[in-house]
């Protein structure tokens, strides 16, 4: 195909896509799709050989979010019978993040629901990370606390926080039909925050949520222009008690042509399969690993995830292998400036809008397990 032929010259040049492109990616049919994994897959093997990035998430508060995120089962007026607590004692935390590492995890994750953070929550999460920092040795630290307030990033970054995680979740024009508590350029200037203040900037997005083509491409454009250094790929989990408790969208073909597409427009930038990768791929999980270059291992939130020994043999039996503290997930070019992104990006064209094929009525609910265990439980963790 012309067109898989240009993406991965592209990709292998940093070349950013033209929005066409990007969208003829989500328009292939299965036919290519492995034609389509297999070109991304170059692409991905270039910057990142066959390295998976494993990353711990730990849910520091729990539920009771003030906001109303459309997605989340924490959000305000959840029936979700998901665990609620608040904030961890930076020991449990440390003790859950140890689990994380232990499994082969190399950067923990310190979530909390919320708008975001109070002064005493910085000063909260400062301790939390000082104890992780103290306990394990060269793990990576990213803090998601929701919106930060002037001031907030540099106390994170001084007290040991690698990375700011805040996603953009889905495109600028569809923000408002998400979320009315906050919008889309909040979230944009928590990233710039968390850059200003020298973390790296985490930021991606959700799929799934009944959006179309052209709005899955517009928020990968307009994350690639913020320029993070990691790009979660979270595909939506229907939790019930939620508003999108109906939306099951996806397919794995279709999750596989997403998270390829974002390759191809993130070509160097470390994708992340991210939630909902075994409820919506489900067997074709493996498949993925050719496309991102970071998982998480585990548990999310508040759902559970596969086993995280599971995990492991998936990576080993696909032929990668777990990336070591001992190196740097990002290419030599990456780690020293930016890479002309957003110069690009601006100058490319508007596509047209094209849309996904209407929901199925099919749902299974009995893919999406609420976490009743690690974090904020006294059961192990799985890990
Ligand atoms: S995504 Fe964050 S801010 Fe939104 S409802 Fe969930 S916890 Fe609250």
């Amino acid at each position: 195909m012309d067109l898989l032929n240009t993406l991965v010259d592209k990709g292998l040049r940093r070349e950013l896509p033209t929005r066409e492109e990007a969208l003829a990616v989500l328009a292939t049919s299965d036919d290519e799709l492995l034609d389509v994994v297999a070109a991304a897959g170059k692409v991905r093997r270039q910057w990142f050989g066959r390295r998976v990035k494993l990353n711990y998430l730990v849910n520091l508060k729990s539920g009771l979010c003030p906001e109303d995120c459309s997605y989340c089962s924490q959000r305000l007026g959840s029936k979700a019978e998901i665990l609620k607590y608040t904030w961890l004692k930076p020991d449990d935390a440390s003790k859950a993040a140890a689990a994380g590492v232990a499994g082969g995890a190399k950067r923990v994750c310190l979530v909390a629901s919320g708008r975001g953070p109070t002064d005493k929550d910085v000063d909260r999460v400062s301790e939390t990370i000082s104890a992780i920092k103290e306990q394990n040795e060269g793990v990576e630290v990213c803090a998601c606390l929701g919106l930060l307030s002037d001031g907030q990033a540099g106390r994170l970054r001084a007290a040991g926080a690698d990375a700011y995680n805040h996603n953009l979740n889905t495109s600028e024009a569809t923000y408002g039909d998400i979320c009315t508590t906050h919008d889309f350029s909040d979230r944009v200037s928590t990233v710039q925050q968390a850059q200003a203040a020298g973390m790296s900037a985490c930021s991606g997005l959700i799929a799934g949520m009944g959006e179309s083509d052209a709005d899955l491409v517009d928020v990968v454009y307009a994350l690639r222009e913020l320029d993070p250094d990691s790009v979660p790929v979270n595909f939506l989990i229907p939790f019930e008690g939620t508003p999108l408790a109906k939306e099951w969208n996806l397919t794995p073909q279709r999750a596989l042509r997403i998270l390829a597409m974002v390759r191809f427009v993130c070509p160097d930038i470390e994708v992340r399969l991210a939630g909902g990768r075994e409820v919506h791929l489900r067997s074709m999980q493996p498949l993925a690993l050719h496309l991102v270059n970071s998982i998480f291992l585990g548990d999310y939130l508040t759902s559970e995830g596969q086993a995280g020994q599971d995990d492991l043999a998936m990576i080993e039996d696909a032929g990668f292998e777990v990336e070591g503290t001992d190196t740097t997930t990002l290419p030599e070019h990456r780690r020293q400036c930016g890479d002309g992104a957003a110069d690009e990006a601006a100058a490319d064209a508007e596509a047209p809008a094209t849309t996904v094929p209407a929901p199925s009525d099919e749902t299974r609910r009995d893919l999406v397990s609420v976490r009743r265990r690690g974090a904020g439980t006294d059961l192990p963790p799985n890990a």
